[in-house]
């Protein structure tokens, strides 16, 4: 796939009122496979999750980030996708025993699907519907269409290389005008899994769309990166208070903590803790026993 690695590519038809973005993933796919020992079924809906992420976040108009997140009692009960305005992505999934290949109901049972908007600055948003549809791209479109938002679609591919989607969004319209969405959609559908792994993007876009007036803009970087930070740890230790924390040092001579997207390894002796309280990382509140 030549020249096509880890980008995001916005393509906008000014005519029909339809933008489109297609994202494509490599070495970032390879980052978040490398984390965990992922079976092929898992791996797939992961790679169509951090590809949902970062289509969709690419359209909030502020900085932040959005987060997609599926909840099940199947064998996959976790699947989390974060994407922010730069970009980065990172995501995971959790599973149990054996995931048979599958509709999304047989791989997450009975689920709900939460999609978090967070902003840098300003409250975080926060939508949850019933898990509905074969797949993930059913249960964005529904999620869409429940919270009466701008008619959107995605299409992916994954697979041990490249995770790829293409979406396709309604722009917001001005009274008396209409998208031409669905001759914009019906083109977008003929696209194959073996188009979307082996075209590059500029060559998706024409492949579905020479017909039409496309304007094509810069390609964005993807990578994959984590947030975890050795402060985000310390405050989640502090909320358990000093107490429980030092009864846990003893027992276990060190607090440890994994980042799970990234497998970063945490760590904390008696000395940190106390010294985690002294120093009144607490707010000023310094709890002194
Ligand atoms: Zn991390």
């Amino acid at each position: 796939m030549p020249n096509n690695t880890d980008q995001l590519t916005r393509f906008l038809f000014d005519e029909l009122g339809v933008r489109g973005e297609i994202v494509t993933l490599d070495s970032s796919w390879q980052a978040a496979l490398s984390k965990h020992d992922y079976p092929t079924v898992v791996a797939e809906q992961l790679g169509q999750a951090l590809a949902a992420s970062l289509l969709l976040s690419a359209t909030l108009k502020f900085d932040g980030s959005l987060i997609i997140q599926i909840r099940g009692d199947g064998p996959i009960n976790l699947l989390v996708s974060q994407a922010d305005d730069q970009q980065a992505v990172r995501g995971l999934a959790h599973w149990n025993g054996d995931v048979p290949d599958g509709n999304l109901s047989s791989l997450f049972g009975h689920g709900v699907l939460v999609m978090t908007i967070k902003p840098t600055k300003g409250k975080a948003y926060q939508g949850v519907v019933s898990l509905e549809g074969d797949t993930l791209s059913d249960a964005l479109q529904a999620y869409f269409t429940q919270s009466e938002q701008l008619k959107t679609r995605l299409w992916f591919a994954v697979n041990g290389e490249h995770a790829v989607g293409l979406m396709l969004q309604e722009l917001p319209m001005h009274e008396g005008e209409e998208a031409d969405w669905e001759r914009v959609e019906m083109l977008a559908n003929t696209i194959t899994d073996d188009e979307l792994l082996n075209l590059n993007s500029e060559e998706v876009i024409h492949r579905l769309f020479h017909e039409e007036t496309v304007r094509l803009f810069e390609p964005e970087p993807v990578e994959f990166k984590c947030d975890c930070s050795q402060e985000k740890v310390e405050a989640s230790l502090l909320t358990l208070g000093l107490k429980e924390l030092r009864s846990l040092v003893e027992e276990r001579g060190v607090i440890e903590a994994d980042c799970d997207f990234c497998n970063k390894h945490y760590q904390f002796d008696a000395i940190d803790i106390e010294q985690l309280f002294s120093e009144g990382k607490i707010g000023g509140s310094a709890v002194k026993h």
